[in-house]
């Protein structure tokens, strides 16, 4: 009921440049219009702040958006109205293939595995030597992933263990089990819908960062929350990751808890960090580093800051931390 076609945006571009052209009237006038000078006053006066970008729903990659994005209104955290944008993703990446996650046995090499990372400061290759080494890296005697007599290692290889292990609770007999689900366990993907104002607003204090997705990627996928480690480690499970920093699971299919640059679609003329998806408050979120490889060193606790190009927006954490930003600074839609 509420919903209007992408085209709209269209018509808010056009009537933008119709207001310039009115501006633009007002200069060459010899004053007569005195409504039209002030308000070319009051423009000039705005020149000091930083204008904030709307959300761009052009920024995604090609096969990213299930449907087409449409405006929807909505209330936001604090009481105001204002219009959304609703995008449907696909649920799988757009850019890349999915996986590999864990490896078949304890002679792996890294090039053959996906990733670990437990929000304490390391990424490790799932390899042969990660496996054989648990019991040391987390200095518990407990750990045994693989079979000591054929070196293979324990791995959710079907559908029925995939929904036993990739889960909290893990049943008991699927403890000790490097874990692993395929896109084909769900159907290719898990679409989900988020609701983002179009104009992002910057709230009086943060949000904390809750069990909900933290946004989208440009290419499709789930920016999800930090993974339950501790939930993960304590049943001797390793919740294996892509190099992509993305597993499956099957409530949620195929997501990220990471931000490795796979779903950067385009690189910022300035130089600046790419940007690889959207917060759920409209903030865009960029790579960690600039071109340079370096890191800002103004952000703000929830990873964010101000630009005279992009407006407030945020850098995505380091894979090693298990998280993207550290809360959010916009507000957020109902
Ligand atoms: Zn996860
Ligand atoms: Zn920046």
């Amino acid at each position: 009921m509420f919903r209007t076609f992408i085209f709209s945006l269209f018509i808010r571009r056009t009537i933008l440049l119709l207001l310039t052209g009115l501006y633009l009237a007002g200069c060459s006038s010899d004053g007569a219009n005195s409504e039209i000078e002030e308000q070319v006053i009051d423009s000039s006066s705005e020149d000091n702040t930083t204008i904030q970008p709307e959300v761009d729903p052009f920024a995604f990659a090609s096969g990213a958006l299930l449907d087409s994005v449409v405006e929807v209104s909505c209330t936001l955290n604090d009481g105001s109205e204002t219009s959304c944008y609703e995008f449907v993703i696909v649920g799988a990446p757009s850019t890349h293939e999915v996986g590999s996650f864990c490896p078949v046995d304890i002679f792996a090499s890294a090039d053959e595995v996906g990733i670990w990372f437990d929000g304490d400061g390391e990424v490790y290759d799932i390899d042969g030597q990660f496996i054989q080494n648990l019991p040391t890296l987390y200095n518990d005697s407990n750990w045994q992933l693989y079979d000591p007599d054929t070196g293979l290692v324990n791995v959710t290889d079907t559908l029925e263990k995939c929904d036993g292990a990739a889960r909290p609770n893990v049943a008991a007999e699927l403890q000790n089990h490097c874990v692993e689900c395929s896109l084909d366990y769900v159907d290719g993907g898990i679409s989900q819908t988020y609701t983002i104002p179009i104009q992002p607003v910057l709230a009086e204090s943060p949000t904390s960062i809750g069990r909900d997705d933290v946004g989208l990627s440009l290419n499709g996928v789930a920016i999800a929350p930090p993974a339950p480690v501790d939930a993960i480690l304590g049943a001797y499970t390793i919740a294996a990751f892509d190099d992509c920093a993305g597993h499956i699971n099957p409530v949620a299919g195929y997501h990220y808890h990471g931000s490795a640059g796979c779903s950067e679609i385009e690189a910022e003329s300035d130089g600046h960090a790419a940007k690889m998806g959207y917060a759920l408050d409209g903030f865009g979120i960029y790579g960690m580093l600039d071109q340079q490889g370096n890191e800002s060193s103004d952000l703000d606790q929830c990873r964010g800051h101000t630009d005279d190009v992009r407006g407030y927006h945020y850098h995505a954490a380091s894979v090693e931390e298990n998280m993207f930003i550290g809360c959010y600074s916009g507000k957020l839609a109902n």
